[in-house]
């Protein structure tokens, strides 16, 4: 027979105090309540409280409460599985050393802390934890893609992530210097060619020693690693399978959640059979050939960017806009400049069905798409589909829901609070699967490190999710920080902001004589705050590098006056930031005619 209502109600309810070393049950509005909360709060005592007044169900499990400790009311009160009682019984517990005693009957647990994933949070935080003394461990599975790609210890960006992507972008840049440097004086009779075999060896050897790399360091760190594939079964218990099915159980007495997205599909006939994703391109045994990327954003535009520089025919298709959520006259001009090099770009289509016309490495895939528009249909013939079309945060199959840790049912994410903390006490998430925050590998480091120390090193500090520069590398790189022009003018209006805006040659392109007035630099300024720079923007080479600096002035407070006081350094790009007089109301000329 299946459990009743009341008995899962009941079954519930015990498992909160099994699991939790200091069960609350409480009501958000009643001061004896907030009273007893205070009191573990000054005790230093972690507590996990369920406010009956905003579930659904508080009134029946205020019922199994009674039935189970003779108690009506709250708080009721319960440390490690004893019941306590209420404010006045817990209050006196403290007074007279009882409750004190009840914490020394601590449940003992396997580890301090398990990290689930092995990606850039989970590691910097791993390692934090265990080198403030701790217990620690990490498990870090990769379920292969369709294709059956797969890789090693490190996550996203190592392997099929910011590493591979950068390299390539290099590849792409090198290539255009190879053409810049006939003009240079550089001779050579040799026909310049591109070997993608060479490229993706070196690179993933390259990868080979970073995947070593971690590993010794959690050994050196005394971080026990395991290649195994976690998920809660209770609140301080997880299964870890490994690749050969076998499983093991581990306890806790906290969990980080690290696990990071995997690209999404497109759910159309096709896509899963024949196409790829980055997790497949960086390790690619073969040269992809002619190639559709299917996404407008920085995955596809980047991917894009870089086979089209290598040399290979590239076709983009963007359902709606460039970039979403960056600067759009940015991202417009990012894109314009891929053009200019040879990116084709299929607008405001989405492919229907990917069919295979030839079996190869690589074969030929027939590709329909319709308008988002109208009732057009279109048909492509290419090497290779590249889906980029965003990515699903890995939180589905990992027991959160068994053990009542919320997630946002629209987007998968994690939503926590300012420490990283999820709804239960003793789980934290950090990295890509966080819900509103930036999905970048610097970000998920920086959380996981400032939650270590201040789980177990005495810290406050806590990880600031705002100006955060970052850079898309398509491979004219964009770097930003702060506002883009949209959301400032949504934020402060238009008539409050001052817009600084000039294009730029960069002097190594004026004797190739390339590309002039395709660089760019904006930075928006707030006239209501001393004309602070709350948007900085450059389209240019190394803007990546450039945008570093200006995202640390962002965060003392770059004013429009400080820019001009700065002497640039010339002949550099970043000096146009120095030198920034015409705005954009103004409606002055802004092209360049030399450096
Ligand atoms: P990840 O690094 O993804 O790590 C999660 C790990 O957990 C993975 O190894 C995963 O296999 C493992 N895992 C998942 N579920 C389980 C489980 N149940 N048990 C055990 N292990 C599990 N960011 C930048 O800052 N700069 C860039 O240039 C940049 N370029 C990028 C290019 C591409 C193509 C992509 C896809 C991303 C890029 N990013 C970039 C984003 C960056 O890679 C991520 O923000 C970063 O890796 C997130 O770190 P994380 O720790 O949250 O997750
Ligand atoms: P993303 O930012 O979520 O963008 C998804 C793209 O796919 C958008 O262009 C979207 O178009 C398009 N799309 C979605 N569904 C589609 C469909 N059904 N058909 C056609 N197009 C569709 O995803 P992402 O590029 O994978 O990037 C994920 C995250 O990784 C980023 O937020 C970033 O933080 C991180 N990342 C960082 C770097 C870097 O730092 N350089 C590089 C790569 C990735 P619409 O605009 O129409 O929705």
């Amino acid at each position: 027979m299946p459990p009743t209502g009341r008995e899962v109600l009941q079954g519930r309810v015990q498992e909160l105090i099994d699991n939790n070393p200091v069960m609350v049950f409480s009501k958000s509005y009643c001061p004896f309540c907030v009273r007893v909360k205070e009191l573990f709060t000054s005790m230093g005592k972690e507590y996990n409280a369920l406010e009956l007044d905003q579930c659904d169900d508080g009134s029946s499990i205020q019922e199994v409460l009674h039935e189970l400790t003779g108690q009506k009311t709250v708080p009721n009160v319960f440390v490690n599985k004893k019941h306590v009682g209420g404010c006045d019984k817990t209050l006196k517990a403290y007074q007279d050393g009882s409750l004190e005693k009840l914490f020394e009957n601590k449940i003992s647990y396997d580890y301090d802390l398990i990290v689930i994933g092995g990606g850039s949070g989970g590691l910097a935080c791993s390692k934090e934890a265990a080198s403030l003394g701790k217990k620690v461990m990490v498990l870090d599975y990769v379920v292969p893609t369709p294709m059956g790609t797969s890789w090693g210890l490190g996550g996203t960006c190592v392997n099929v992530g910011c590493i591979p992507k950068k390299l390539m972008h290099q590849a792409a840049i090198l290539g255009q210097s190879l053409k810049d440097s006939r003009k240079f004086g550089w001779e050579y009779d040799e026909q310049v060619r591109h070997n993608w075999d060479t490229m993706r060896e070196q690179i993933q050897n390259y990868i080979g020693s970073l995947n070593w790399g971690y590993r010794v360091s959690l050994r050196d760190k005394n971080v026990r690693y395991e290649n195994a594939y976690g998920e809660f079964v209770e609140p301080h218990k997880i299964k870890a399978t490994n690749r050969k099915g076998k499983e093991a159980f581990y306890t806790a007495e906290k969990f980080v959640v690290a696990t990071g997205e995997r690209p999404r599909y497109l759910n159309i006939p096709g896509d899963k059979e024949y196409c790829i994703t980055s997790d497949d391109l960086f390790s690619l045994p073969y040269c992809p050939g002619k190639t559709l990327v299917v996404g407008a954003s920085y995955v596809a535009l980047e991917c894009a960017g870089f086979l089209a520089g290598i040399g290979m025919d590239v076709t983009v298709m963007v359902r709606s806009i460039f970039l979403r959520g960056f600067d759009q006259e940015m991202a417009n001009r990012a894109a314009a400049y891929m053009e200019i090099h040879g990116v084709k770009f299929i607008k405001k289509f989405v492919p229907t069905s990917v069919e295979q016309l030839e079996e190869g490495t690589p074969g030929k895939l027939k590709v329909v798409a319709k308008s988002t528009e109208s009732d057009q249909v279109i048909e492509g013939e290419y090497n290779t589909v590249l889906i980029a079309v965003g990515r699903d945060a890995c939180t589905r199959n990992i027991g959160l829901e068994k053990i009542g840790v919320k997630i946002n049912e629209r987007n998968w994410k994690v939503p926590v609070n300012d420490e990283e903390q999820t709804n239960l006490p003793n789980v934290y998430a950090i990295g890509d699967i966080l819900d509103g925050k930036l999905e970048l590998t610097p970000v998920a480091i920086q959380a996981g490190r400032l939650l270590a120390r201040r789980l177990y090193g005495g810290s406050t500090a806590k990880c600031d999710y705002v100006n955060v520069p970052t850079t898309v590398f398509t491979p004219m790189e964009y770097g930003c920080c702060g506002y883009s022009e949209e959301k400032a003018i949504e934020i402060y209006g238009e008539e409050n902001l001052e817009v600084y805006h000039t294009l730029f040659w960069p002097l190594e392109w004026t004797v190739p004589s390339r590309d002039n007035n395709t660089c760019f630099a904006k930075i928006i300024c707030n006239k209501l705050d001393n004309d602070r720079v709350i948007g900085f923007h450059v389209l240019g080479p190394n803007a990546g590098e450039i945008t570093q600096g200006f995202g640390a002035a962002m965060k003392c407070g770059l004013t429009k006056e400080k820019l001009d006081e700065t002497i640039g350094i010339h002949p550099t790009c970043a000096e146009v930031f120095t030198t920034m007089d015409v705005t954009k109301s103004s409606g002055g000329d802004i092209t360049q005619k030399g450096c």
